[in-house]
């Protein structure tokens, strides 16, 4: 309901194949607007497009977001964006730089003056909690960051002086969403850089061990995809001025170490196979780049967008769960 007046616009979300962005397209869909979604599928699934490809008002249009003409046909029209197309992980980054900070840097520079050129009216994107890198600060507030630990966080940060300078040299409206361990139904639990809850969920469903690196002491700020999807929403419906050329934290409020998650997936994954329960956690190396406990204040978003994050990190996990048994082979 309060979203009644986000409805008969166009809106392109770039990354619409991946695991936030396909959550985005269901949602404006549902609330009968046109969408388009632009994607390469790097990391994208044509599985995640399986609930809405029929419906008329999605358009796929295949393409780089490092390529001007693709992103200048993707925007064509549109009323709004939301970027979410991005190469994610940490050691993805580690490992291979220049392609992340071509994606990310270089695709996010390309959507800015493709969204500039086309007058769209807001450009909604997808920051990280990463740009707090060494920050001892808890819990996070928007105005005080760190250095950055790893090339994917240098990248969205970029992002977000970008963002900064379109707003103020070429008038376009931006909101930056720095997202905090987004989790939920269609996150990829596979390959080398899948994200800890999709994989532990995936192997305890297999009856294999999850290994946790480090102690399982670190904590973070586990963020459900509904409480992201509201996020954008709000984005984009707000006319508060004060709320526009800035950035958000997007995360629940909260901080729960890997042990609890792991207590959790196990106690609700054993409603489905009591086998689960006695399956044994494996502790392994700390990783390269990864920050030891990630918090967020939410008092901004709350504040200028009227965020209110309805899913906890178990009332999240209790859905994703559900999901994933059903949905997993
Ligand atoms: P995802 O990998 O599921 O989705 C990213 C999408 O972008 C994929 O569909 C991929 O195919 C597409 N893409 C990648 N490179 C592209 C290119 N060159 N041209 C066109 N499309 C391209 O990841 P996600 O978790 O849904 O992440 C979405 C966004 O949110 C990303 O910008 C990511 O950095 C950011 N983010 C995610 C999290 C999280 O916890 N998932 C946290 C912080 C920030």
């Amino acid at each position: 309901m309060e979203f009644e007046f986000l409805k008969n616009k166009k809106i392109l979300v770039t990354g619409g194949a991946g695991f936030i962005g396909s959550n985005l397209c269901e949602a404006l869909l549902a609330m009968d607007n046109e969408v388009v979604c632009l994607d390469n599928f790097a990391t994208g699934k044509r599985e995640n497009l399986k609930t809405f490809e029929g419906n008329p008002n999605f358009i796929l249009i295949e393409g780089d977001i490092r390529d001007l003409q693709a992103c200048r046909k993707a925007v064509k029209g549109v009323d709004y964006v939301l970027h979410q197309a991005a190469l994610g992980s940490v050691p993805r980054s580690i490992k291979d730089p220049i392609t992340s900070n071509e994606v990310n840097i270089g695709g996010f520079l390309t959507m800015l003056v493709a969204s500039r050129d086309a007058k769209v009216k807001r450009f909604v994107y997808a920051a990280s909690s990463s740009t707090y890198g060494d920050s001892k600060l808890m819990p996070k507030i928007e105005e005080v960051i760190g250095r950055p630990l790893s090339p994917y966080a240098v990248t969205k940060y970029v992002n977000e002086l970008y963002a900064d300078v379109f707003s103020k040299t070429y008038g376009l409206e931006t909101i930056g969403l720095r997202y905090f361990n987004v989790f939920g139904r269609r996150q990829d639990p596979n390959g080398a850089y899948a994200a800890v809850i999709p994989k532990f969920v995936s192997q305890l469903m297999k009856g294999e061990s999850p290994v946790i690196n480090g102690d399982g002491n670190y904590s973070r700020d586990f963020t459900y995809i509904d409480n992201v999807v509201q996020a954008n929403l709000l984005s984009l419906i707000t006319e508060n001025e004060e709320a526009l050329n800035t950035v958000y934290n997007v995360a629940y409020g909260d901080r729960n170490t890997l042990n609890e998650l792991m207590k959790y997936l196990k106690e609700y994954l054993s409603e489905f196979d009591s086998k689960i329960a006695g399956i044994e956690v494996v502790y392994g190396p700390n990783r390269t780049g990864d920050i030891p406990h990630s918090h967020a204040s939410i008092e901004k978003a709350k504040k200028n967008l009227n965020y209110n994050p309805k899913h906890s990190l178990q009332q999240g996990l209790k859905e994703a769960v559900t999901w994933y048994w059903g949905n997993l082979e």
